[in-house]
């Protein structure tokens, strides 16, 4: 058995019940099969890989917290720190009822790669909790925050694990989160990114994800011989990722026609109104139920669907395994061409292969949705050097990360013979440079 395919079985019998962690870790080790059967000799010789799945360390822990009613809840709190060879660990925070230790490890397992495209200095981690912030009062939501960061302080610094949002954590957690480190620390630090303008954080990171998607689609286009230009596109979700990729697309000629939640879905063959969904999404916090009432011409579905709408373009920006083998078939008899993920690996291995298998041009999310992360290292920079960037520095410099992104796993791919799959290149592209840092600095 070769060593990929050994380290696959080890990690899938010592992690038992952790099926996307399995899920992320074969789709890595499965692309890397060239460049390790390559170097294998060293590579087990450093048990390079063994040290690469198991993570540096993974907090556990209680956090309880008192609802409206005056009575007590518990929910379970998670950090996993997966690797820092290149940086401090940096990833979001998941505020969902789904989040369980086998999904932040598997985020925190891609993070890693992600960090290492965006070519800034930044190891990979991921936290959460099975807290559902839905519902809940803001009272209640301080209540829960405070709890979290009353036990994860301890883990966390400026030059240690930098905390972001993710799903479930806007604004107004990364606030709440960010006061209480503040108020047990008396530390005035860059801890968390995603602040608000006033307090240290960066313009244009609640755009970064959409926007550097739709930057990194616009280059993989054009190095295509293909443009963006009158494309239609589907979306998915109708979040942070979700509304910004569908601005950008729009601005940059497009037309994004689907969006949805949990719920259901939307069709507007117009063109999704991105106001009326920020208004939707943003200020009341609403279902997306409510889009019709401001646009009668669209229509309002139940359930999934949104990848059986005829597009040239489809980008997944809700969650994990939302896009199915059948969805991509869908895609596929519809014509569609290109699918870059927005969200952390949204497309199922079956789909993402038959996809490949079709000629579609397919962006991976760890190189698509970096433009989120590049951002929060933006932030960090900027917090170190006291100062704040213009609007407009921001997005030039994630768009310039974008597009060396895209170059950097187009040249991976073509490297070792495997041109046109991003998602090969990617990979490659994101270990190379962990694995020499890992390699330089010793056994950890
Ligand atoms: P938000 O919480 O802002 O939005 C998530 C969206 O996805 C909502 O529309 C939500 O619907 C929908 N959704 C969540 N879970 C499900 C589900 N199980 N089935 C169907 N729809 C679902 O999150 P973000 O937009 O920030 O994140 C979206 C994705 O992008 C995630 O995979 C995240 O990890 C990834 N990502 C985010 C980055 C960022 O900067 N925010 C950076 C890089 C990746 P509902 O409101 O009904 O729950």
């Amino acid at each position: 058995m070769g060593y990929v395919d050994e380290v696959i079985e080890l990690v899938v019998k010592k992690n038992p019940a952790e099926p996307e962690f399995h899920q992320a870790v074969k789709e890595v080790l499965e692309s890397l099969r060239t460049v390790v059967d390559a170097n294998e000799e060293r590579l087990r010789r450093e048990g390079l890989l063994e040290r690469l799945v198991e993570p540096d360390r993974q907090i556990i822990f209680r956090v309880p917290w008192v609802d409206d009613n005056g009575n007590v809840r518990v929910n379970t709190g998670f950090r996993v720190q997966f690797n820092n060879s290149i940086g401090p660990y940096k990833g979001g925070i998941r505020l969902h009822p789904s989040v369980n230790l086998g999904i932040i490890k598997f985020l925190g397992f891609e993070q890693i790669f992600k960090n290492s495209l965006t070519g800034l200095p930044i190891g990979g981690g991921k936290g959460g909790s099975d807290f559902d912030p839905k519902g809940k009062s803001d009272r209640e939501v301080l209540a829960f925050c405070t709890s979290f960061i009353t036990e994860l302080y301890k883990y966390i610094g400026a030059d240690i694990d930098v905390p972001a949002g993710d799903i479930g954590t806007g604004a107004r957690e990364i606030g709440y989160m960010y006061g209480q480190y503040k108020k047990i620390t008396g530390s005035y630090e860059g801890v968390f990114t995603g602040k608000g303008l006033t307090f240290g954080g960066s313009l244009a990171r609640t755009q970064a994800t959409g926007y550097g998607l739709l930057y990194l689609v616009e280059e993989m286009l054009k190095s295509n011989c293909r443009e963006i230009q009158c494309k239609v596109c589907t979306v998915s979700g109708s979040g942070q990722v979700a509304i910004y990729a569908i601005q950008k697309a729009h601005q940059l000629g497009a037309k994004c026609v689907t969006c949805s939640d949990s719920n259901g879905w939307v069709y507007d063959p117009e063109g999704i109104d991105v106001e009326v969904l920020k208004q939707i999404k943003e200020v009341q916090r609403a279902r997306l139920t409510e889009y019709k009432k401001c646009r009668p011409h669209s229509e309002y579905h139940e359930g999934r669907g949104v990848w059986s709408v005829k597009c040239d373009i489809a980008l997944p920006c809700a969650t994990q395994n939302e896009l199915l083998l059948e969805d991509a078939k869908a895609l596929v008899a519809n014509g569609c061409f290109a699918v870059a993920e927005g969200a952390n690996m949204p497309t199922t291995q079956e789909a993402t292969e038959y996809l490949l298998e079709n000629k579609v041009l397919f962006a991976p999310g760890k190189a698509a949705n970096a433009g989120g992360v590049a951002t929060s290292a933006l932030e960090m920079t900027q917090n170190s050097e006291r100062l704040s960037w213009t609007f407009e520095e921001v997005d030039a410099t994630l768009k310039r990360i974008m597009v060396d992104i895209f170059h950097s796993m187009e040249n991976a791919a073509n490297r070792y013979d495997a041109s046109g799959n991003y998602v090969i290149g990617a990979n490659i592209a994101g270990f190379e440079k962990v694995a020499t840092a890992m390699m330089a600095q010793g056994i950890w």
